[in-house]
């Protein structure tokens, strides 16, 4: 007997995002694939619309139903394996991704993604091709997939592996473990250059299918089964949180790191190679003083977090790189924060998770709307973007606040108007800001995903005609198009 709510299910009907007036007719509960299977055929048959529901930790609005029925995976949560030789787990998509990590880290492995939000299932990261502030060294959820079950809204199952199945040029065709066979045609459209991009489908010529359905967002199958790579856990790691007075030295210093580290990820050198570098701007230090009151009084320019992996022979040697660098871009060093031991690094991990967790708090409990941004440029145009945003926040008056992945040349711009006149001008300027970021060839969404709420900025970006590829793909997985509705395009 399939699990069932059909009353007192609102958790269900919203997300983090500003999206409200979701509804539904009931919410699935199902725990094994089977089940899955079945209820998709049978809203299939129905022409039911099918949300499928995550943890509700998105911000795009893509896991809120506005009709026919939510599926959500939270009963199919067990970690299925994790092989230490291989390095690799095998779990079912309802896993939440803190107690994947606490589960390896403690058989001493990695899994690299660390979206700043830990509450997430590991298929809504999959879902959004999640990143967090390791992505500036290990990249997306992407690239730490290596096979998945996806059920199609017919209920047939698609068992994929990496490099299992490849397109011909733009052309491919898929056998479910019913020996149906689907075919695909890939959209011709150019993804931008970004180091980060989870906005419409992934297309490439000759791509992978398993990569088309990662950063699908619910509309193109059920993800119930993820095998996914892992790695020995480095040995130790040296962070800190670095304040500075303004914003040209904090920028040079950004640039340095972020090019050193890349130049210095394929050499053994022990120089700088950050895995994490992430900006909080003056703004949000301000918003959370109150929490932190070693806050210097005078980073005006705001504060980077960063984190890089060390071995204890060449510990010192790496450090005094780190101290001549910071020395040269603030007065502000001896101010800083920075730790070896791993309860200070929680510590600075927690600082970081504080300032989104705050702003959202602060959203509902004052009842005013967020607008915020998810876009990355390439990291040759961020000065210019930057100088964009800022320009615009100065003039519009508007309380805002700015944090997020600087070494991905990805930030999250976030406007709390306070009335409609302001909300108004905070659209205005969201309009400008997307403008802008395309014009600097980037993508408008780096790793929160399209969802409703961005579906004209997705258009803006691939035009009409893209979207009528992306149509074309789901026509052929989704015939009765009852996924994921309203999400992404309509
Ligand atoms: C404070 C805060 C900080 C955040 N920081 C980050 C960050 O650093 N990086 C980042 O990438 N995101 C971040 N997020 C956003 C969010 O955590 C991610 O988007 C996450 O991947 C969503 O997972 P979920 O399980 O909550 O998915 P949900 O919100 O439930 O769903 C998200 C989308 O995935 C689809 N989906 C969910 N499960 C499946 C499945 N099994 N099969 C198919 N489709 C599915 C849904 O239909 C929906 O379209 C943050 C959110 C908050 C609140």
């Amino acid at each position: 007997m399939i699990q069932t709510l059909d009353t007192d299910f609102e958790g269900y009907l919203t997300d983090t995002s500003n999206l409200d007036g979701g509804y539904a007719d009931r919410v699935y509960l199902p725990e094994t694939e089977e089940e899955v299977g079945e209820i998709l055929r049978k809203c299939s048959q129905e022409k039911t619309a099918v949300t499928i529901a995550g943890a509700g930790t998105g911000l795009a609005g893509g896991s809120i139903p506005f009709g026919g029925v939510v599926l959500s995976l939270a009963k199919l949560n067990r970690i299925i394996e994790i092989n230490k030789e291989k390095g690799l787990a095998i779990v079912e998509a309802g896993v939440v991704l803190y107690n994947l990590h606490r589960e390896v880290e403690s058989q001493g492995l990695l899994y690299p993604p660390d979206p700043t939000e830990q509450g997430g299932q590991l298929g809504g990261n999959f879902a959004t091709n999640a990143s967090g502030a390791r992505t500036f060294k290990y990249g997306p959820t992407r690239d730490w997939i290596t096979g998945a079950h996806v059920f199609l809204s017919s209920g047939e199952m698609l068992a994929l592996s990496r490099n299992g199945n490849r397109a011909n040029r733009y052309s491919m065709s898929v056998e479910s473990v019913n020996r149906t066979i689907y075919d695909i045609e890939i959209p011709r459209y150019q993804m931008p250059p970004t180091s980060k991009h989870s906005a419409g489908y992934y297309a490439k010529p000759n791509m992978d299918l398993l990569d088309l359905f990662i950063g699908s967002e619910g509309t193109l199958g059920v993800v119930t089964r993820l095998a996914l790579k892992l790695i020995r856990k480095p040995e130790r790691l040296f962070s800190g949180i670095v304040f500075f007075e303004s914003n040209e030295r904090i920028f040079g210093f950004v640039d340095e790191i972020r090019e050193r580290s890349k130049k210095n990820r394929i050499s053994d050198t022990p120089d700088l190679n950050a895995r994490a570098l992430e900006f909080v701007d003056a703004h949000a230090l301000e918003f959370i003083k109150e929490s932190y009151p070693s806050i210097p009084e005078n980073a005006n320019g705001g504060a980077i977090w960063f984190e890089q992996e060390r071995e204890e022979a060449s510990e010192e040697l790496l450090i005094s790189h780190w101290a001549e660098v910071i020395e040269r871009y603030t007065d502000l060093s001896d101010d800083s924060w920075f730790g070896l031991s791993e309860k200070d690094q929680q510590r600075m991990r927690t600082f970081r998770h504080a300032i989104p967790s705050s702003a959202y708090e602060f959203i509902k409990a004052h009842q005013v709307q967020k607008f915020g941004t998810d876009m990355a440029v390439p990291d040759n145009c961020f000065h210019d973007m930057y100088r964009f945003y800022r320009d615009e926040l100065d003039r519009s008056g508007l309380r805002n606040l700015t944090w997020g992945h600087i070494g991905n040349s990805h930030l999250h711009v976030n406007m709390l108007p306070e009335n409609q006149t302001q909300i108004a001008q905070a659209q205005r300027i969201s309009d400008r800001f997307v403008t802008k970021a395309l014009q600097l060839g980037g993508t408008v969404s780096a790793e929160h995903g399209v969802g409703k709420i961005k579906t004209k900025y997705l258009k803006q970006m691939y035009g009409e005609e893209g979207i009528e590829q992306m149509r074309k793909v789901k026509r052929a997985l989704d015939p009765t198009a009852i996924l994921g509705r309203g999400t992404m395009f309509r």
